[in-house]
């Protein structure tokens, strides 16, 4: 689907998955100007297919693009958009328990643009891949290495959107947990370079006498949907939640730390290695899967 400067998304169609003609000159190619999404679409037990809360990918993109200056498909036409590819693709939904058919929305300044400036033309794509879990272990507890060196957003930047460039700065901190055997990589705020941030890809949370904590949503941290869904359920099954500033000392004291996202679902964290030193810690799988219903 795409929108030229009047702002009107048109033309959506189908068609087969292959590369899309692209400018040199486009804004997202030269300035980054790009937002992504990210959705999973399960096969229930009755065979019908599941998707999770939708609209809020799209009221998350609506708000990317006001910050990154580009018109936006209405929430309407990205739930339509999302349902077709869906459903042309449909025989690749895994049963439930075997994967899942992943979703990447993405919306991007495809108009050619020398300067920085807003392109003079968009372009709204939605592709999807069957996958199965986001950890090569599945959902066995994951190893992260606290990163000091990098950031993956800065004060007043695009943290919390979902924005191309979020994920180019961090691609060689992930690469380098990677090679050290860790799952992931866990960031620390730009300022103090003590609060807990993230994961790459995924929201985090901690247990401490049995109180549920995730880290304030201080501008440098994605607003995840299953972040804000884990807290519902959470305060919904009788739970404290807080979402506060929370140092890395307090994190390597909790009773139990575990992630969440679109990719990663719910993970189980095993350790968290700050400074050359692992803290293991045991993960609590009855909260765990009371949470996971
Ligand atoms: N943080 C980052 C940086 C992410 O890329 C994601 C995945 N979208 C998340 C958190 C989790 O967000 P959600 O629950 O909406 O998938």
């Amino acid at each position: 689907m795409s929108c030229s400067s009047d702002g009107v998304f048109t033309n959506g169609k189908l068609v087969p998955y292959g590369p899309i003609e692209l400018n040199p000159a486009a804004a997202v190619l030269n300035y980054g100007q790009g937002l992504l999404e990210g959705l999973r679409a399960h096969r229930k037990e009755d065979g019908s297919i599941l998707l999770f809360r939708p609209h809020e990918n799209a009221l998350r993109m609506k708000i990317g693009a006001e910050r990154l200056c580009m018109p936006a498909p209405s929430v309407e036409q990205f739930l339509e958009a999302v349902k077709l590819t869906v459903m042309a693709n449909k025989h690749w939904v895994p049963p439930f328990g075997k994967g899942s058919l992943y979703i990447r929305p993405q919306l991007i300044g495809s108009g050619a643009i020398l300067g920085v400036a807003p392109a003079p033309q968009y372009t709204f794509v939605v592709f999807v891949c069957p996958v199965g879990h986001y950890f090569k272990d599945g959902l066995s507890p994951i190893s992260l290495l606290t990163e000091e060196e990098y950031h993956r957003a800065a004060p007043g930047g695009t943290g919390d959107i979902k924005t191309i460039g979020n994920y180019a700065s961090v691609v060689s901190a992930q690469r380098r947990a990677k090679e050290k055997g860790h799952s992931d990589v866990l960031y620390l705020d730009p300022v103090h370079n003590k609060f807990v941030e993230e994961v790459s890809s995924c929201n985090i949370f901690m247990v401490k006498d049995n109180v549920i904590s995730t880290p304030l949503l201080t501008g440098t941290i994605l607003p995840g949907i299953t972040r804000r869904s884990v807290i519902e359920i959470s305060q919904n099954l009788g739970f404290q939640v807080e979402e506060r500033l929370i140092t890395i000392d307090e994190l390597l004291g909790a009773d139990e730390v575990f992630c969440t996202g679109t990719a990663v679902v719910l993970s189980p964290v095993g350790s968290i290695t700050y400074r050359g030193r692992r803290k293991v810690l045991q993960p609590n799988y009855l909260f765990f899967s009371s949470c996971a219903i």
